[in-house]
């Protein structure tokens, strides 16, 4: 690994660190932190932290509330920022419960026990490349955040010569001082939709990195006076943020989607796995698309998907092929969205592409037309299947689906499902605008 316990104490004192933020993510997503000065940090690393676990939304009963931070070493950073001029470091912890076993609520515990699934199958690695959008709108003058766009630039524009872009620079870099790969940014479709992606990973390494790319992009925007939203449409008529996850499975060093025989440039092994993440797609659905108005971007066209299918050509499917082959060979999902919990996601999608490995799941042949020019009768003739339109049924697809129900684990599951429900009665029990203004005076 990285570091060594007595690494981080020497970089510690000598940095001046003054306090560190032990995180992890609870079942929704949020990042959480007990703040320790760094006098505890030596207990810390030898994870003899505690905190209160029944203070945390959806985690544990009161009886059971003791929980141990055992923070993961290579995770270690200082933020290159300052906090009233004092330096604070962080540390992502795995949280273990009083009798020292992993704890089955916390989603990174919950993860690494899917990546063992895999290993156990003879994986070394899934990569997994994210590419999170993202939107920044101004602060009114009281510093709330508005819907307002940092511009009005669009794709690539490259006279958009603004705060927006000032401050993407400006995350990037912040990032890249924080040990990341960033592979590219740029403005994306909507007025204020930006996107930063950021080097492949393994799937823990990767949910990590979005946790804190989202740390990020909130902390740098508040300079420029801004806020980063990974809401994912908060905009009527523009496009939503997505987060496309790109796959692929290593075995010893190489990329096992890759087949240099076959016509394609694809193995039997990546076709299996597609295959499964095309079954369960509609199981996986609530994960990765978690909030109502995840719904609201799925529904909306432009280049979010709908329907259940593949292509190596085109952007309207769930899954696309990118036309690179080699170590670069990989499956893109493009149903996701940003505030879907990473740790969660991700446990989901590999799980359902395992399954489908296990099972040997025919993969159904590509779909090269565009899908929103097909009629339904086309649609249906080609088995094309939709995505879930709503949280609601959503909700209904993940009950009916027992191998998302499994990378969840029976704790998460309960509690993700029990929280979404009520989030969706929540909701629906609301009397909106949009009704009022159509209704009001016509009934
Ligand atoms: P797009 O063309 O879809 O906009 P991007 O360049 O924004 O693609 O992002 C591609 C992502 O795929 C990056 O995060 C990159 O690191 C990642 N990637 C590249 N090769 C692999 C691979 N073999 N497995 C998983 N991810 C990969
Ligand atoms: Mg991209
Ligand atoms: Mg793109
Ligand atoms: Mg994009
Ligand atoms: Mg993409």
């Amino acid at each position: 690994s990285e570091y060594s316990r007595e690494d981080i104490l020497r970089i510690a004192e000598s940095e001046n660190v003054r306090f560190v933020r032990l995180q992890f993510t609870d079942i929704l997503g949020t990042i959480k932190n007990v703040e320790i000065p760094a006098s505890q940090l030596e207990k810390a690393l030898d994870g003899e932290a505690m905190f209160d676990g029944s203070s945390i939304e959806g985690f544990v009963r009161l009886e059971e509330s003791d929980m141990y931070l055992k923070p993961d070493l290579d995770t270690w950073v200082i933020f290159p920022w300052e906090h009233n001029g004092k330096r604070i470091a962080r540390l992502i912890c795995d949280v273990y419960d009083i009798d020292g076993n992993p704890f089955e609520g916390d989603p990174r515990s919950n993860l690494k026990r899917v990546v063992k699934e895999m290993e156990e199958m003879g994986y070394e690695g899934m990569n997994l490349g994210a590419e999170p959008e993202f939107f920044l709108f101004k602060l009114d003058r009281n510093g709330n955040p508005t819907t307002e766009p940092s511009d009005e630039g669009g794709y690539f524009d490259l006279a958009a010569m603004d705060d927006g872009e000032e401050c993407r620079r400006e995350i990037s870099r912040t990032l890249e001082e924080m040990g990341f790969e960033v592979e590219m940014f740029h403005h994306e479709n909507a007025p204020g939709q930006q996107e930063i992606s950021f080097k492949y990973a393994d799937a823990v390494t990767s949910s990590d990195n979005l946790q804190t790319f989202k740390l990020v992009a909130k902390t740098i925007a508040r300079r420029y006076n801004l806020h980063a939203t990974f809401m994912p449409k908060p905009l009527y008529g523009h496009p939503g943020s997505g987060m496309h996850y790109n796959v692929s499975l290593f075995r010893d060093g190489q990329n096992v989607f890759y087949d240099e025989n076959d016509e394609f440039g694809l193995s039997k092994e990546m076709r299996h796995f597609m295959a499964g993440l095309l079954l369960h797609a509609r199981g996986y659905t609530a994960v990765c698309n978690p909030l109502v108005n995840s719904y609201k971007r799925l529904q909306s066209g432009f280049e979010a998907p709908k329907y259940i299918a593949w292509s190596g050509r085109n952007r309207s499917p769930l899954l696309r092929i990118p036309s690179t082959r080699g170590a670069a060979t990989r499956a893109e999902v493009r149903s996701l969205d940003p505030s879907a919990n990473p740790y969660l996601a991700t446990a989901a999608i590999l799980k359902a592409g395992l399954e489908g490995v296990r099972n040997e799941t025919e993969l159904d042949t590509p779909v090269d037309e565009n899908i929103y020019e097909m009629t339904k009768k086309q649609r249906d003739v080609e088995n094309i299947e939709d995505l879930p339109t709503t949280l609601y049924t959503a909700l209904k697809a993940l009950k009916e689906d027992t191998v998302i129900q499994e990378a969840l684990g029976k704790h998460i599951y309960k509690q993700f499902y029990d929280n979404k429900t009520l989030e969706w009665q929540m909701y629906s029990s609301q009397i909106t605008e949009w009704e009022l203004d159509e209704y009001l005076t016509q009934h």
